[in-house]
């Protein structure tokens, strides 16, 4: 955990605290899995109770959960099967080529076919031709996933006895990582979720993830729809810029599809005098910083 100086939060009177997820890794000379790892966690202890040898999941060309999933197989000893959106790249992708390093077989499918990946019978027929296997959704979130975010909500308690945090703050890209934290916090601290993606379906994404959790879906949460910066992955320089000078300041390196876009509005929002002079915000880095290679 690392706080944040700065003018601003100076003149403000906020203290801005950095849970560094990004640092998660499996092992020593491991890749970083961010919050990939809570996610796995609980379904990997899972697959072992069902005896799997095998975890099928499905992503696209620069997924992190992809990364993940190939990395936990590896040091967990499963082999990894990614079912990967679109054809076989000429050059394969830095994501990919890092699956494969770690044993990931990659399977190729069209966009339209990989639309399918919820669908029962699509799904049957993959595991008829990879073996019996133990199914990641895209993105890793299911029940479990979230289960593993309470535990980030508790080691974040433990470093924070003394001035527990007013606000949880992180990006979204299925609403996973955020639900599981709002199901923990169970309305004792405000979580906001800013939102990867273009479009304002987050909010009704978290509440459906919520529901199904049967947790307490509350009004202590909010998604910032309005920091996406053109679409899911879409990086103008404005964002470069933020990232080299958040670098600079801070010593503490960001991903573009996420945890960039997640700084700059908070920032934004400090700015605007969003938050009450005296709040602790709790900035959760998610990691995927192997997507910037
Ligand atoms: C996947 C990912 C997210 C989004 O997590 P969700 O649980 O899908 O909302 C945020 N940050 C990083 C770095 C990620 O890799």
């Amino acid at each position: 955990m690392q706080e944040l100086r700065s003018p601003l939060l100076t003149e403000t009177g906020i203290r801005l605290l950095v849970k560094r997820d990004d640092l998660l890794a499996l092992s020593e000379n491991g890749g970083f899995c961010g919050n990939k790892w809570r996610k796995l966690q609980y379904n990997l202890l899972e697959a072992h109770a069902q005896g799997k040898k095998r975890l099928l999941t499905f992503g696209g060309a620069f997924s992190n959960h992809i990364a993940a999933v190939a990395e936990a197989g590896q040091s967990f000893g499963f082999e990894t099967i990614g079912v990967i959106r679109g054809e076989e790249p000429a050059e394969p992708s830095h994501t990919l080529q890092l699956a494969a390093d770690r044993g990931m077989q990659l399977h190729y499918t069209s966009r339209s076919e990989f639309r399918q990946k919820n669908d029962p019978e699509w799904v049957s027929a993959l595991l008829v031709k990879f073996g019996d296997s133990y199914i990641l959704p895209e993105g890793g979130t299911n029940k479990l996933a979230l289960d593993g975010c309470r535990d980030l909500v508790e080691e974040i308690r433990l470093q924070c006895v003394n001035a527990l945090p007013d606000y949880y703050c992180m990006a979204c890209g299925t609403g996973g990582t955020l639900a599981g934290v709002i199901a923990a916090l169970n309305g004792q601290a405000k979580a906001i979720g800013f939102s990867a993606l273009k479009g304002r379906f987050m909010h009704d994404a978290v509440a459906q993830l919520l529901s199904e959790y049967g947790a307490n879906t509350f009004d202590q949460w909010k998604i910032q729809d309005d920091y996406h910066f053109g679409g899911y992955a879409k990086t103008p320089p404005e964002l470069f810029s933020f990232m080299d000078a958040f670098y600079n300041q801070h010593g503490i390196p960001l991903d573009r599809v996420y945890t960039a876009k997640l700084f700059f509005g908070l920032f934004n929002l400090i700015e605007k005098g969003y938050f009450e002079p005296g709040s602790v915000i709790m900035a959760i880095h998610t990691g995927g910083l192997q997507g910037n290679s």
